[in-house]
């Protein structure tokens, strides 16, 4: 059977060009770039030409990009060089429907004594931009805010606030691990400081990240060690992944550059009108204009996501659902319960999740065999047959 891999936001395949480029660094090319000879060195260049395609990706210069280990590392680091950085302030901002990377960290460090706000969202997904900036103060060491939500796709106005903070003297963090790749980042035309991405969300490997490091931005380093990063990040250097997230990264510039994210668009919208005209009661969480072309978070009333995900199994269909298995009981992810999503539609919620890979015959089977599964499971649903009890009155 074909997968049909419609779950690009967890995770993307790797791309072809980027396993050409990466496998003569796990065979003949294994100098350590920290060497003195050339094999070292010649490893080295080729890390710098990588980190040059990175840096290009997001409009960085190249000695801002710090290679890590993934998105979590280079979101933690972020916020505890921040905090180390302004030992005095106590306070730090956050929304809440982040990335558990960056929500579960705050709520250790809340525990730490730090004072932590959530910055609400509202039926759309959107930030409260007001409660933002009136939350924040001369205590406030750091903002840390996604530029694009993994589950909903919808789009924070990261420049906009960038601006309004950089005069406030509170360093400004970004969790870009779904933007880069998908938008156009010009980042020095921001007053981002600080800027997360991950490798295997952009058809590179996964165990590679990138943490920008504005030029100038205070900072001390979380993996201490070598010299290795300028001294930024410790622990010799995951060659063959690093120059993987370079071809990663150029490849990524040139299909946004031909305006590739647009066709991506287009199969989406019909996935969405699609599944949306064919099924009653189903309905797009988060707003439908600011978001990320590749994503569609789509609620079918009165099912369970996990069974529908099951059931599109069968079918070779990969998505994900809108709830989280934790301590035995399945609950509505944050992300939808914060923008109030009703619990009958958080619990039947599917995320898909397209890449420059997925083709528009695959969306068309997933349109043809999406409306029985959920009639099948409405069939078998007793809050269905309640609701649709009331409805006849
Ligand atoms: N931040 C966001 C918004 C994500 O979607 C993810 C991964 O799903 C991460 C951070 C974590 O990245 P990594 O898996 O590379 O640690």
């Amino acid at each position: 059977m074909n997968v049909i891999y419609l779950d690009n936001n967890a995770t993307t395949k790797v791309a072809p060009e980027v396993v050409d480029a990466m496998l003569p660094y796990l065979s003949e090319y294994y100098g350590n770039p920290s060497s003195m000879h050339s094999f070292g060195g010649d490893v080295a260049e080729k890390i710098k030409e990588a980190r040059e395609n990175v840096a290009s990706l997001i409009g960085a210069t190249a000695d801002e990009i710090v290679f890590t280990s993934c998105g979590t590392e280079s979101d933690g680091t972020a916020i505890r060089a921040a905090i180390e950085s302004y030992p005095d302030r106590k306070h730090i901002v956050t929304s809440r429907v982040e990335h558990p990377a960056i929500k579960n960290l705050y709520e250790t460090l809340s525990k730490k004594g730090y004072r932590v706000t959530f910055v609400p969202v509202d039926n759309q997904g959107h930030l409260d931009l007001d409660y933002l900036y009136r939350n924040l103060s001369d205590d406030t060491a750091v903002v840390s805010l996604m530029w694009a939500n993994n589950e909903t796709g919808v789009i924070f106005p990261i420049e906009e606030i960038s601006q309004e903070i950089k005069d406030r003297g509170i360093v400004f963090h970004t969790d870009a691990v779904q933007a880069v790749g998908k938008l156009p980042i010009d980042i020095k035309e921001t007053g981002v400081d600080l800027l997360s991405l991950t490798g295997h969300k952009l058809h590179a490997p996964k165990g590679i990240g990138v943490l920008y490091i504005r030029k100038g931005t205070k900072f001390s380093p979380f993996m201490i060690g070598g010299h290795q990063e300028k001294g930024r990040r410790g622990g010799t250097e995951n060659v063959a992944s690093i120059v993987g997230l370079g071809k990663a990264a150029e490849l990524a510039k040139k299909h946004l550059d031909k305006d590739g994210y647009a066709h991506i668009g287009q199969l989406r919208d019909k996935l969405e009108t699609s599944l949306l005209t064919r099924i009653p009661h189903s309905m797009v969480n988060g707003d439908r204009e600011h978001r990320l072309l590749n994503t569609t978070s789509i609620a079918y009333e009165y099912v369970e996501g996990e069974a529908i995900l099951l059931m599109m199994n069968e079918h070779g269909i990969c998505a994900s659902s809108g709830s989280a298995c934790t301590s035995g009981s399945l609950e509505p992810s944050h992300v939808l319960r914060a923008m109030g999503v009703p619990f009958t539609a958080a619990h039947g919620s599917i995320r898909y999740s397209l890449s420059r890979y997925t083709t528009e015959e695959e969306i068309d089977v997933v349109i043809e065999k999406t409306p029985p599964i959920i009639e099948r499971l409405r069939g078998m649903s007793p809050f269905w047959k309640d609701a649709m009890k009331s409805a006849a009155g």
